[in-house]
Protein backbone atom coordinates (compact mmCIF):
# COMPACT_ATOMS: atom_id res chain seq x y z
CA UNK A 1 0.00 0.00 0.00
CA UNK A 2 1.22 3.37 -0.65
CA UNK A 3 0.58 6.61 0.66
CA UNK A 4 1.26 10.11 -0.25
CA UNK A 5 5.09 10.07 1.42
CA UNK A 6 5.88 7.18 -0.35
CA UNK A 7 5.87 9.48 -3.81
CA UNK A 8 8.59 10.97 -4.26
CA UNK A 9 8.96 14.18 -6.49
CA UNK A 10 11.21 13.54 -9.66
CA UNK A 11 14.78 15.28 -9.31
CA UNK A 12 14.88 18.04 -11.32
CA UNK A 13 18.75 18.00 -13.41
CA UNK A 14 19.78 21.30 -15.03
CA UNK A 15 20.82 20.28 -18.23
CA UNK A 16 23.53 23.11 -18.14
CA UNK A 17 25.24 22.49 -15.04
CA UNK A 18 24.27 19.41 -12.98
CA UNK A 19 22.36 20.85 -10.17
CA UNK A 20 20.06 19.32 -8.71
CA UNK A 21 16.46 20.11 -7.36
CA UNK A 22 16.78 23.76 -8.61
CA UNK A 23 13.67 25.77 -8.47
CA UNK A 24 11.59 26.58 -11.82
CA UNK A 25 8.94 28.70 -9.90
CA UNK A 26 9.62 32.47 -11.16
CA UNK A 27 6.90 35.05 -12.58
CA UNK A 28 6.32 33.94 -16.69
CA UNK A 29 7.05 36.88 -17.73
CA UNK A 30 11.28 36.52 -17.04
CA UNK A 31 13.06 35.82 -19.70
CA UNK A 32 15.32 33.40 -17.16
CA UNK A 33 11.72 31.84 -16.50
CA UNK A 34 11.28 31.29 -20.35
CA UNK A 35 14.44 29.60 -20.42
CA UNK A 36 14.17 26.94 -17.19
CA UNK A 37 10.96 25.85 -18.61
CA UNK A 38 12.59 25.71 -22.72
CA UNK A 39 16.15 24.19 -22.14
CA UNK A 40 15.80 22.35 -18.89
CA UNK A 41 18.08 24.49 -16.57
CA UNK A 42 18.50 26.68 -13.32
CA UNK A 43 18.08 29.86 -12.93
CA UNK A 44 21.60 30.54 -12.82
CA UNK A 45 22.49 28.93 -16.08
CA UNK A 46 19.15 31.11 -17.57
CA UNK A 47 20.66 34.22 -16.33
CA UNK A 48 23.77 33.52 -18.13
CA UNK A 49 22.17 32.06 -21.09
CA UNK A 50 19.73 35.61 -21.13
CA UNK A 51 23.31 37.44 -21.17
CA UNK A 52 25.48 35.47 -23.64
CA UNK A 53 22.76 36.51 -26.02
CA UNK A 54 23.59 40.28 -25.64
CA UNK A 55 26.31 42.64 -26.63
CA UNK A 56 28.01 43.79 -23.27
CA UNK A 57 30.56 46.79 -23.04
CA UNK A 58 31.99 46.45 -20.36
CA UNK A 59 33.42 42.86 -19.66
CA UNK A 60 36.89 43.13 -17.42
CA UNK A 61 38.42 39.29 -16.63
CA UNK A 62 35.64 37.75 -16.94
CA UNK A 63 33.62 40.43 -14.92
CA UNK A 64 30.34 42.00 -15.90
CA UNK A 65 30.21 45.47 -15.33
CA UNK A 66 27.58 48.45 -16.06
CA UNK A 67 29.06 52.10 -16.65
CA UNK A 68 26.68 54.42 -15.12
CA UNK A 69 25.74 58.20 -15.74
CA UNK A 70 26.24 59.69 -12.56
CA UNK A 71 29.18 62.38 -11.92
CA UNK A 72 31.74 61.99 -9.34
CA UNK A 73 29.86 63.16 -6.13
CA UNK A 74 26.58 61.97 -6.96
CA UNK A 75 24.23 60.50 -4.68
CA UNK A 76 23.34 57.05 -5.73
CA UNK A 77 26.83 56.22 -7.29
CA UNK A 78 27.80 52.47 -8.45
CA UNK A 79 31.17 51.60 -6.18
CA UNK A 80 30.77 54.02 -3.44
CA UNK A 81 31.30 56.58 -6.10
CA UNK A 82 35.66 55.69 -6.47
CA UNK A 83 37.00 55.98 -9.32
CA UNK A 84 37.78 53.32 -11.67
CA UNK A 85 39.97 53.92 -14.94
CA UNK A 86 39.15 51.31 -17.86
CA UNK A 87 40.75 50.62 -21.33
CA UNK A 88 38.50 48.99 -23.55
CA UNK A 89 40.13 46.97 -26.45
CA UNK A 90 38.81 49.00 -28.70
CA UNK A 91 40.92 52.08 -28.09
CA UNK A 92 38.37 54.09 -25.92
CA UNK A 93 39.57 55.17 -22.13
CA UNK A 94 37.03 55.85 -19.43
CA UNK A 95 37.08 57.25 -16.17
CA UNK A 96 34.22 56.63 -13.75
CA UNK A 97 32.68 57.59 -11.00
CA UNK A 98 30.00 55.10 -11.38
CA UNK A 99 30.98 51.89 -11.60
CA UNK A 100 28.53 48.40 -11.35
CA UNK A 101 29.22 44.80 -10.87
CA UNK A 102 27.04 42.65 -13.11
CA UNK A 103 28.59 39.47 -11.22
CA UNK A 104 30.96 36.81 -12.20
CA UNK A 105 30.48 35.06 -15.68
CA UNK A 106 30.71 31.00 -14.85
CA UNK A 107 33.71 29.37 -16.71
CA UNK A 108 30.92 27.62 -19.57
CA UNK A 109 29.81 31.22 -20.83
CA UNK A 110 33.33 33.09 -20.75
CA UNK A 111 33.50 32.11 -24.67
CA UNK A 112 30.03 33.51 -25.45
CA UNK A 113 30.98 36.82 -23.32
CA UNK A 114 34.48 37.55 -24.07
CA UNK A 115 36.32 40.34 -22.14
CA UNK A 116 36.01 43.75 -23.86
CA UNK A 117 39.08 45.85 -21.38
CA UNK A 118 40.61 46.00 -18.68
CA UNK A 119 41.47 48.14 -15.58
CA UNK A 120 43.95 50.32 -15.55
CA UNK A 121 45.48 53.20 -13.15
CA UNK A 122 45.64 50.78 -10.52
CA UNK A 123 42.30 49.34 -10.15
CA UNK A 124 41.40 45.48 -9.79
CA UNK A 125 39.27 42.89 -8.57
CA UNK A 126 39.81 40.94 -6.05
CA UNK A 127 39.10 38.56 -3.60
CA UNK A 128 38.75 37.95 0.32
CA UNK A 129 37.55 34.60 1.13
CA UNK A 130 34.60 34.46 -0.45
CA UNK A 131 33.72 38.50 -0.90
CA UNK A 132 34.93 40.24 -3.84
CA UNK A 133 36.08 43.76 -3.48
CA UNK A 134 37.41 46.25 -5.76
CA UNK A 135 40.92 48.82 -5.47
CA UNK A 136 39.42 51.42 -7.20
CA UNK A 137 42.06 53.28 -9.68
CA UNK A 138 43.70 56.37 -8.01
CA UNK A 139 43.65 59.86 -9.00
CA UNK A 140 46.68 60.76 -11.03
CA UNK A 141 47.98 63.96 -12.46
CA UNK A 142 47.76 64.10 -16.82
ZN1 LIG B 1 22.38 25.19 -14.01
Amino acid sequence: MSTESDVKAPVRVCNGCGKENYSASYSPNCAEKKLIDSMGICFDCAFWEVRAKLTHETVIDHYLYGVGDQPKGGKYNGMGGRRFDIEYFDGRVVTTYDLWAGGEIPERFRGRIPDTARFSGGASRGKAGDITCWDASTDQKP
